[in-house]
C-alpha cells in the first residue's frame, strides 16, 4: 500500500515531510509496518509551491481504511488549511499508481481534474482539502518510480520551538561534510562558506543532510551538534538526480519545463544588472538566452569565460525565455586567433597592412607578403562539465560528484516529454 500526501504547508509554517515523519510513527504504533519513506520532488517551476515543491509516499502494509482515516486526521491536526494556498491531497492505493503521472508531475504541469480522473480510474483512496490541488502532488507521491534516487535525514525541531532561532553549532555541519563528502553533499558550501542544510524558514526542519544511502546520511548526521530534535527521518528521494531534465532543442522550449539544451554561444556574456549574467546560444538559425544569476557566484566566472563558437550544453529551467542555468557542459572551446601582419623575412621588421586586398608590405627594405601572421590564443577555459555552487542548488539538480545528467528514460504511455518539444 502507499499512501501520497501533498500541500499541507504555507509560508508561516508546517512542512509536509514534516507530517509524513509523524504519520510514519503514528501508522507503526498503529501496528502497520512501514517498508518505504519518499520524499518526491515535482517540477520546480510550479508556481503554487510554497518551497520546494516536495511530496511523501509511505509505502507500508496494514488495513488501507485506518491507514487513510490516520492519514487524513494527521492532516486535519497540522496542516494550515488557514492558508489559502494550501490545498492538501491525501492518496491511499494498495497498488502502484501509473508511473507517467509521476514522470508528468517532475517534468510538466498536471491538472486537478487530471489528477482525480487517474485516482477514479486506479480506483484509489483519496481526499482533496479545499481545491483539492494537493491531490496533484499526492498522486504523483503515490506514483512515483525513481530511475535513480538519494538519501536525505532530516531532523525535525521540537513544535515548541518553531519559529524561533536555529541553535546549530556550524562547525560541526563543515566536519559532517568534511568527512563524509562526497557521499554526503550540500551540507555546506565550503567554496562560499554558506551552511546550505539549514533553512531559515518557520518550519519544523532543524537540517536536512543529503547523501548517497541511508548509511552515509546517517554518519554525517552523528557529526552534528545542535539542539535536541524532536523526530528524525530517513526518506529515499530523487534529490540530487536530474529527474526534472528533459532533452531539448533551442527554438522547441516550452515555458516552465526544464531541459538538457545543445548549442554555440552567439554572444560574448554580459554581466547585468544585479550582476547577473547572460549570453545567447544557437542552433539551427534558433537562439535562446542563458542567465547565471548573481546567487550562482563563482559559477559566473566560468561562463564568462565563453566566447562566440564554444559549443555547449546548457542543464536548467526555461523561464520568462531564458534558460536558468543549474549546470553546462563546455563540449568545445573554440579556437581564438590574432591576425597580425607578419615579420619581414629579409629585415626581420614588422611589416604592415598594403592596403585592403593588397597583402603587407615592409617599410624598411620594401619586400612584400600576402600572408598574416595567425596566433591561437590560448583560452582559459577546458572542456567539462561546471555547476553552480551547493547554495545555489536546486532540490532536483544532480551534483556533478554524482556523475553528469543521465541519459532521461524512455517514458512510457501516456506522457512522453518529446510530445511537450
Ligand atoms: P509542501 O511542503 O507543502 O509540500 P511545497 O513547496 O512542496 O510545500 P506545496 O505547498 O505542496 O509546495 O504546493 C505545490 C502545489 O502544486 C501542490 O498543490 C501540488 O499538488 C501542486 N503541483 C505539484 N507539481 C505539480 C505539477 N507538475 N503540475 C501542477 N501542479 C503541481
Amino acid at each position: 500500500m502507499r499512501i501520497g500526501i501533498d500541500d499541507t504547508d504555507s509560508p508561516a509554517g508546517m512542512c509536509t515531510t514534516y507530517l509524513g515523519a509523524v504519520l510514519a510513527r503514528r501508522l507503526a504504533a498503529a501496528g502497520f509496518r512501514v517498508t518505504e519513506t519518499f520524499l518526491v520532488r515535482l517540477n520546480p517551476n510550479v508556481i503554487y509551491k510554497t518551497r520546494g515543491n516536495a511530496a511523501i509516499c509511505i509505502g507500508c502494509e496494514g488495513d488501507p481504511d485506518t491507514a487513510f482515516s490516520l492519514a487524513c486526521g494527521l492532516v486535519d491536526e497540522l496542516a494550515d488549511l488557514a492558508c489559502d494556498a494550501t490545498n492538501p491531497g491525501v492518496v491511499v492505493t494498495g497498488h502502484p499508481l501509473p508511473a507517467w503521472f509521476y514522470r508528468k508531475a517532475v517534468q510538466d504541469f498536471c491538472g486537478i481534474d487530471e489528477a482525480i480522473d487517474l485516482l477514479e480510474e486506479s480506483g484509489a483512496r483519496y481526499r482533496g482539502y479545499k481545491n483539492c490541488r494537493g491531490l496533484i502532488g499526492a498522486a504523483a507521491a503515490a506514483a512515483c518510480d525513481f530511475d535513480d534516487g538519494t538519501s536525505e535525514l532530516l531532523a525535525y525541531r521540537k513544535p515548541g520551538l518553531w519559529g524561533t532561532p536555529r541553535r546549530i553549532d556550524r562547525q560541526s555541519l563543515f566536519i559532517a561534510e568534511e568527512e563524509t563528502w562526497p557521499h554526503t553533499w550540500d551540507s555546506v558550501d565550503r567554496e562560499n562558506d554558506v551552511v546550505v542544510c539549514v533553512p531559515h524558514t518557520p518550519d519544523p526542519v532543524l537540517f536536512g543532510i543529503r547523501g548517497e544511502s541511508p548509511a552515509w546520511v546517517t554518519t554525517a548526521r552523528g557529526y552534528v551538534r545542535s539542539e535536541e530534535p524532536s523526530i528524525e527521518q530517513v526518506f529515499l528521494t530523487n534529490q540530487g538526480t536530474d529527474a526534472h531534465l528533459i532533452p531539448g532543442r533551442i527554438g522547441e522550449l516550452r515555458e516552465g519545463r526544464s531541459y538538457l539544451v545543445g548549442g554555440t554561444v552567439m554572444s560574448v556574456p554580459v554581466t547585468g544588472h544585479g550582476g547577473h549574467v547572460s549570453f545567447g546560444i544557437g542552433d539551427r538559425g534558433e537562439t535562446v538566452r542563458c542567465m547565471a544569476y548573481e546567487p550562482t557566484r563563482g559559477f559566473r566566472d566560468i561562463v564568462r569565460l565563453l566566447l562566440p563558437g564554444d559549443e555547449v550544453t546548457a542543464a536548467g529551467s526555461y523561464k520568462g525565455g531564458s534558460i536558468n542555468l543549474e549546470k553546462i557542459q563546455v563540449r568545445i572551446v573554440a579556437p581564438v586567433l590574432r591576425i597580425r601582419p607578419p615579420c619581414c623575412g629579409v629585415c626581420g621588421k614588422r611589416m604592415t597592412s598594403a592596403g585592403t586586398g593588397k597583402g603587407y608590405k615592409c617599410r624598411k627594405c620594401g619586400s612584400r607578403s600576402g600572408e598574416p601572421e595567425r596566433i591561437v590564443i590560448e583560452r582559459d577555459l577546458s572542456c567539462g562539465w561546471y555547476e553552480v555552487p551547493p547554495s545555489a542548488r536546486r532540490h532536483l539538480a544532480k551534483p556533478l560528484i554524482r556523475g553528469p545528467p543521465s541519459v532521461v528514460r524512455r517514458p512510457e504511455r501516456s506522457y512522453n516529454p518529446s510530445d511537450i518539444l
